[in-house]
């Protein structure tokens, strides 16, 4: 897998969905091996709403008897303290990242829908003891990471791809992303988990959610939170299905009793989830429309027919204007006369709401009078000046017959320009024409920037597909020899730097002239393509199979001593034999392999070189004494116990 080249050009970008400072922070701390729960309940102090949330968490499962958790410190000795990190960063990661440019991607929905998972996930752990309820929870939060984060970087091209998915139910995301941008959400989502240190399982969760589990997984933990999630998956889908609930439901109840809920309980389960779902919505601000149970969802779910989903509409570019003025009579004819005059117009009667409006729906201008009772004119300037939504906005004050002198005050608190009061009609209407070039210039910018910002994204597709192809064997699309080289290079580093075994395993499919020669060329095509299929599927997500050239493998086995090789090898070769190769007019059916076994730390493999050329000789040793066989180099003994 090309994984890291690619997942590295993302980084790059910079756009990555990142977690907040202190959930930043929290990273860095939990890094270093000697971290503690003091420093770690240090740094959360310092976001209350993050310390809330960890409270609730802790709190939520306390039965009679025991006095809920009044610091993060106790919160920490109760949940762990990896819990309380990672929990700490998907919530920071929430408060960071809740909205962005790709238009077609609904990021309210997709934090609702990644709550709702990670909730469900929590409960049913709790309940089914399955894992650790907070780890179940982040995992829950966190699957879907790497859609959010191609949306992020990719804000264009994701929403052409989503626009493209929503036209046609035929297509599938994964495909249609690995076309795009030649990487998938999950293996972007398992970089991710990585890149920020989370535990392994993490990743190998994020790279397999919502595929089938498979048999050979590199931790135990997986399995168990795969088939979690491929239950709370269900479940979330029902919670934020709206009116397609009803017909989810029975999926989402099978599922539930599958993974070990007695049926009869399936409808509780569900309305806690929900109940749980509404109240961390509320409190991370994340939408969680709780409104109809169990017993209603079922009810329905006997009558439901499946409703077609359509495309969202995308917003509105019409140009938008707030006008603020706690005098009715005022607000009302400023608002008639910009609606005449054209534009779209919402009103507020007080600073206070005026904000909570501009950054809820930020307008495009904002026309305010100065005296209001509460937060007046000048300091609604002021506190949209310090907000991400605010800075650009064109600000228009009203300004009383008194206050003509004081219109510095306006300036330097950030207001654009003013106008006298009472109202002069055409004043005002000269006024806004100004107000209006800026904010047209203004988003011309912002969208040459925009422009430039895709191209140099569409850039960086280009290479990586390009890198890729360059490190790709055409007729496997196995990694090749170049990569082969690259990687082995990385390894053998790391190996060096953290004193660890790095095996190879050189395969070489015995007889395989006789192959091309008694079934044709095209035939062995095939045959080569089955065989690298027949490897792949017995090796861990951390060896990495290659195609060096004709019919040779390479197989790249980080932190693997010579017998656990070896004993790969023994599998490699017995599934290869066992594999009946289905190409019709291959009648001979089954191939063999020799296979040579290396590591680093046996005599004669001091570098890359001579661990291969010990591989190479390994090879040559089974094929002499007979082929189907896995060898060492000669000369190499190992502690390998056979099987
Ligand atoms: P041994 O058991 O000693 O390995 O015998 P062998 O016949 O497998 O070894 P040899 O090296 O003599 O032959 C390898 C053959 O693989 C020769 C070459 O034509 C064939 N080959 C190499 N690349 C390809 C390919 O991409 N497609 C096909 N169909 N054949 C290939
Ligand atoms: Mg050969
Ligand atoms: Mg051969």
């Amino acid at each position: 897998m090309l994984l890291n080249e690619q997942f590295e050009e993302l980084k790059h970008s910079g756009k990555l969905p990142t977690p907040s400072g202190v959930g930043l922070r929290i990273l860095v701390q939990t890094r270093t091996e000697d971290c503690s729960l003091d420093e770690i309940a240090r740094t959360l102090q310092a976001d209350p709403a993050l310390t809330g949330c960890i409270l609730k968490l802790a709190n939520s499962a306390i039965s009679g008897g025991v006095s809920p958790a009044t610091n993060v410190r106790d919160a920490g000795v109760r949940l762990g303290l990896r819990t309380v990190c990672n929990v700490a960063l998907g919530f920071s990661l929430i408060a960071t990242n809740r909205v962005g440019r790709c238009v077609a991607f609904d990021y309210d929905t997709y934090w609702s829908w990644s709550l709702a998972n990670g909730v469900a996930a929590e409960i049913l752990s709790r309940n089914l003891s399955l894992g650790s309820p907070g780890e179940a929870f982040t995992l829950g939060l966190l699957t879907r990471i790497g859609r959010l984060a191609l949306a992020s970087v990719h804000p264009a091209q994701y929403t052409s791809l989503l626009t493209r998915l929503a036209a046609d139910r035929t297509l599938e995301l994964s495909l249609l992303e690995r076309e795009t941008f030649c990487i998938q959400h999950r293996e972007v989502g398992a970089a991710i988990t990585e890149d920020w240190g989370l535990p392994p399982v993490f990743s190998e969760v994020m790279l397999h959610f919502g595929l089938r589990i498979p048999e050979t997984l590199d931790w135990p933990e997986s399995k168990t939170y795969l088939g979690l999630l491929a239950t709370t998956l269900r479940l979330a889908d029902v919670l934020v299905g709206g009116h397609d609930a009803a017909v989810l439901w029975p999926a989402a109840r099978e599922a539930m009793v599958e993974l070990g809920v007695a049926r009869e309980d399936c409808q509780h389960i569900y309305d806690e989830v929900g109940e749980r779902w509404k109240e961390w919505g509320q409190l991370l601000r994340v939408p969680a429309d709780f409104s109809v149970r169990a017993k209603e969802v079922e009810a329905r779910s006997s009558v439901a027919v499946e409703l077609p989903l359509g495309p969202k509409p995308l917003k509105n570019s019409s140009l938008r204007i707030l006008v603020v003025d706690d005098e009715p009579t005022s607000l009302r004819m400023v608002e008639a006369l910009l609606t005449r005059a054209g534009h779209q117009v919402t009103t507020a009667r007080h600073g206070q709401e005026a904000l909570t409006k501009a950054l809820q729906d930020p307008p495009q201008m904002v026309v305010t009078d100065w005296m209001m009772p509460g937060m007046d004119g000048v300091e609604l300037c002021k506190r949209l000046r310090s907000t991400d939504a605010g800075r650009d906005l064109y600000i228009l004050i009203l300004t009383g017959q008194n206050e003509e002198e004081r219109i510095v005050e306006t300036l330097e608190a950030g207001a654009d320009d003013h106008v006298g009061k009472p109202i002069n009609t055409k004043l005002l209407l000269a006024r806004i024409r100004p107000g209006l070039r800026v904010v047209q210039l203004q988003e011309r910018l912002q969208g040459e920037m925009r422009e430039k910002d895709e191209a140099n994204a569409r850039l960086a597709i280009e290479k990586r597909k390009f890198k890729v192809a360059s490190m790709t064997d055409a007729l496997t699309e196995l990694p090749n020899r170049r990569y082969a080289m690259k990687r082995l290079e990385k390894e053998w580093a790391t190996s060096q730097r953290a004193n660890l075994p790095l095996s190879v395993i050189l395969l070489d499919i015995d007889h395989f002239k006789l192959v091309n020669d008694t079934f044709g060329h095209d035939v062995g095509d095939q045959v080569l393509i089955a065989t690298s299929k027949a490897i792949s599927k017995v090796l861990r997500t951390s060896d990495t199979c290659t195609r060096m050239g004709g019919e040779e493998f390479l197989i790249i086995c980080p932190g693997t001593p010579l017998e656990g090789a070896q004993n790969l090898a023994e599998r490699i070769r017995a599934a290869v034999e066992a594999n009946e190769v289905q190409v019709p007019s291959f009648t001979q059916r089954v191939v063999r392999v020799s296979l040579g076994v290396a590591c680093n730390t046996s005599q004669g493999s001091a570098s890359i070189d001579t661990l291969l050329k010990a591989s190479d000789e390994a090879v040559y040793l089974a094929k002499r004494l007979g082929r189907n066989c896995v060898s060492l180099p000669p000369g190499v003994q190992s502690d390998r116990k056979s099987a």
